[in-house]
């Protein structure tokens, strides 16, 4: 069994673009841009319950710039959307749930 994803999408939480940029590295923080409104805000992800195996990467893998989030349970950076809008991490597994944090708007 395997779990196809694909890459991260995030929708401003202001005006609802999924035009939204990743601006910075995970080392230091997590604050994304909409090229829509402006607006910054930083996304962070919640244990949802459950596991799953054999979790594929996207093909082909995200840039940098686009929406990047931490796994709630590992802080792995490899959180990745399956077909049910769920997030997952391709590195331990976790289902995970998306949450929208420190909303600036622009
Ligand atoms: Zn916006
Ligand atoms: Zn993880």
């Amino acid at each position: 069994m395997t779990v196809p994803t694909r890459k991260l999408e995030v929708a401003c939480p202001v005006c609802g673009s999924t035009e939204v940029f990743y601006t910075c590295t995970p080392n230091c923080c997590f604050n994304h841009v909409c090229s829509g409104c402006g607006s910054t805000f930083e996304p962070v992800t919640t244990k949802a319950g459950g596991m799953r195996t054999g979790v594929l990467s996207p093909d082909p893998l995200p840039e940098a710039s686009d929406p990047t989030v931490a796994c709630a349970k590992c802080d792995a950076t490899t959180v990745y959307m399956m077909e049910d809008k769920f997030l997952v991490c391709a590195s331990c597994g976790s289902v995970l749930a998306l949450e929208i944090t420190e909303i600036a708007r622009g």
